[in-house]
């Protein structure tokens, strides 16, 4: 049986009963959107820490060729602002300064953003998160100094014996697979040789985001101190207006058929 809200839908017959332990007081519900986001809500009234992480089923694997680092690339420029909060890194400070952290990581075929912070100040981060996917702001000031961030991290990753083994093994790998492929990206993937070819990295950028940011493809949990009512209806308010392209949706469609 499906339970019908305004906006979301959550089915309550036994295959969507979410298992837990019996010691764990807090409660749990899956929702799906209208725009198609599953969602993971959880309350927990002890908590004094809310927090809340969305997966979005994209990463380096989708690279363009001759673009690699794009995805981690646009992972930075979705933390540096958005139109809603132009502010550079304001998610970043706000959470810093209520108690809380963020990060986000690009892997092969996800891209994961997620914070914490104090439950006081949950509502006005997660309105500052949701803007992310729904229009962030890829300005073009920003893009060299982004750039510059992500150049700096593969410095430092160069330093870093895992990281060296795991581009051996990758450079290794079968040149058509797209593992083959480096993740990281820097200065010369993702300036210089661009540039040299008359590529222009912003519009590359949003045409990534375009093709691929669709809420068809994003799992989001939100754990909060809220019971799951308000929660929803917060989840419901800040996350529905992420889009999922009609031909992102279509693609979708056809990958779950063939
Ligand atoms: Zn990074």
């Amino acid at each position: 049986m499906a339970v019908e809200t305004e906006n979301a839908t959550a089915t309550a017959d036994g295959s969507d009963t979410i298992l837990k332990a019996r010691t764990d007081k807090r409660e749990y519900r899956r929702i799906v959107l209208k725009n198609s986001l599953e969602v993971l809500l959880i309350s927990d009234p002890e908590t004094d820490k809310c927090a809340a992480s969305m997966n979005v089923s994209v990463g380096s694997f989708s690279d363009p060729q001759g673009l690699e680092g794009l995805a981690h690339f646009l992972e930075h420029m979705l933390f540096y602002a958005s139109e809603k909060f132009p502010e550079e890194h304001g998610l970043f400070k706000y959470v810093n300064e209520h108690g809380g952290s963020s990060n986000a990581f690009t892997s092969t075929e996800d891209t994961n953003y997620h914070f914490d912070i104090n439950t006081d100040s949950f509502d006005e981060a997660l309105d500052r998160f949701a803007q992310f996917f729904i229009k962030p702001l890829l300005s073009a000031d920003a893009t060299m100094r982004e750039i510059k961030a992500v150049d700096s991290e593969n410095k430092k990753n160069l330093l870093i014996d895992s990281r060296r083994m795991r581009q051996l093994q990758k450079h290794l790998s079968r040149e058509d697979h797209p593992y083959h492929k480096f993740s990281t990206g820097n200065m010369d993937t993702l300036h210089v040789q661009p540039e040299a070819k008359g590529i222009d990295i912003r519009s590359e950028l949003i045409k990534f985001y375009d093709d691929h940011y669709s809420a068809n493809i994003m799992h989001l949990v939100v754990y909060g101190k809220e019971n799951l009512d308000k929660t929803q209806g917060l989840v419901e308010e800040l996350f529905q207006e992420i889009e999922t392209p009609t031909r992102v949706f279509l693609d979708f469609l056809v990958s779950r058929v063939l």
